[in-house]
C-alpha cells in the first residue's frame, strides 16, 4: 500500500459525510496528497473553501475529477446518475470511483453501468452519521469505530478494493465487504425503517390538535425526544434513500406492521407476558450494542 492512499482525491458533494472525510484526510495527511472539492451548490463550495477543507475547489464537476486517481461521490443518492453521466468521460484510466451512498443496489444500477473500461468501481457506505447536514456539520472523528461497508461488484480489481479498504481504515472505520442486495436489506431494518418510523410519529404528533401539540412539546418524554432527533435529518437525503431502497424498506415495514399488530393485540387482551417478553428483547439488543461499542 502506498504511503499516501491517493495522489489526487476528488470529493463530489461536501456536506456532512464529504466534509468529515475531507477533515480526517486533512488531519492525517496520508489519505490524499491533493484534495479537490466539488459541490453543486455554490454556497456549500464557498463554505468549504472558507473552512479550508480542500486544496482546490471546482465548480465544474468534470474539471474536479480530471486527473484524479480517486473520486468519491458524497452527494444524495438520487443525484448519482446525473453525476456519473457528467464525469464518466473525464475519469482517468486506472482511477477508482467510489461513493458513500446509503443505498447500494441503486448505486450499482445508476453508476455501475456508466463506469468506463479501465476505471475501478468500488461502492462504499460508511455507517456513520448525525441528523445535521452541510459542510459545517462534519467532523474528523465521525467514522472512528464505525463500520464502512464495501459492495464491489463481482470481478472488481482486488487492488482497488484494498486501496478503498485502506482509505476507510485510516479514517478509523472498521471495513467489511458485503453483497449490495444484502446491504440494502440489513440497512432497511437498522436505519431506513427507524427513520421512517421517526418521521411518521413526528407527523402524527404534529397532526394532533393545537392544544395537544403544545403538550406534546412541553412534556416531551425521552422516547419522543429521541424520535425528534432522528426526524431532524436532511429531507433530500432521506427522500432519496427511501425511493432507492423501495423493495427492502417496504418488506421490513410490512414485517414491522405485523409485529406492531401483535403488540396491539397483546395490549387489547391484557397479555402482560407478551409485552414483557418484547421489552426484554429490546433491553437485550441494547446491551449487545453497548458491548459491541456501537451504541
Ligand atoms: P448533506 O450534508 O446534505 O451533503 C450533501 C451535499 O451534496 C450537499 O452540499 C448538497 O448540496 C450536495 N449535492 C447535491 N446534489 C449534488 C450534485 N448533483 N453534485 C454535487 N453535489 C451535490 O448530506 P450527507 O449527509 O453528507 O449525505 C451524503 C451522502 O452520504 C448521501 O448519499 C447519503 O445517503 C450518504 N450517507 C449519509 C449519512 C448520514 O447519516 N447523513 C450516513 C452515511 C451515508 P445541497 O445541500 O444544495 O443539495
Amino acid at each position: 500500500m502506498p504511503e499516501i492512499v491517493f495522489r489526487r482525491l476528488a470529493l463530489i458533494g461536501i456536506g456532512l459525510i464529504g466534509s468529515s472525510l475531507a477533515r480526517v484526510a486533512r488531519a492525517r495527511g496520508d489519505i490524499a496528497e491533493e484534495l479537490v472539492v466539488h459541490d453543486s451548490t455554490p454556497a456549500a463550495l464557498a463554505r468549504a473553501a472558507a473552512l479550508g477543507l480542500g486544496d482546490r475547489y471546482e465548480a465544474d464537476v468534470s474539471t474536479a475529477v480530471s486527473g484524479a486517481d480517486g473520486v468519491i461521490l458524497c452527494a444524495p443518492v438520487g443525484a448519482f446518475a446525473s453525476i456519473a453521466e457528467a464525469i464518466a468521460p473525464h475519469l482517468a484510466p486506472g482511477a477508482i470511483l467510489s461513493d458513500v451512498g446509503s443505498t447500494k443496489q441503486s448505486v450499482l444500477r445508476d453508476v455501475g453501468a456508466l463506469v468506463p473500461a479501465g476505471v475501478h468501481f468500488v461502492p462504499a457506505h460508511p455507517v456513520a452519521g448525525t441528523e445535521y447536514s452541510g459542510p459545517d456539520a462534519g467532523f474528523a472523528e465521525l467514522f472512528e469505530g464505525r463500520w464502512c461497508l464495501l459492495t464491489p461488484p463481482a470481478g472488481t480489481d482486488r487492488a482497488a478494493v484494498a486501496r478503498m479498504t485502506e482509505l476507510w481504515r485510516r479514517t478509523g472505520a472498521m471495513v467489511e465487504e458485503m453483497d449490495a442486495a444484502h446491504h440494502d436489506r440489513v440497512l432497511a431494518i437498522v436505519s431506513h425503517l427507524p427513520h421512517l418510523i421517526a418521521f411518521t410519529i413526528c407527523g402524527t404528533a404534529d397532526d394532533l390538535a393545537d392544544e395537544t401539540r403544545q403538550e406534546v412539546l412541553q412534556f416531551a418524554a425521552s422516547g419522543f425526544r429521541d424520535f425528534t432527533r432522528i426526524a431532524a435529518s436532511d429531507p433530500t437525503m432521506w427522500r432519496d434513500v427511501f425511493l432507492n431502497n423501495r423493495e427492502a424498506l417496504l418488506e421490513m415495514l410490512a414485517r414491522f406492521l405485523e409485529d406492531a399488530q401483535a403488540m396491539a393485540r397483546a395490549v387489547r387482551w391484557g397479555d402482560g407476558s407478551y409485552i414483557e417478553d418484547k421489552v426484554n428483547r429490546g433491553r437485550k439488543i441494547r446491551r449487545s450494542l453497548i458491548e459491541l461499542k456501537q451504541a
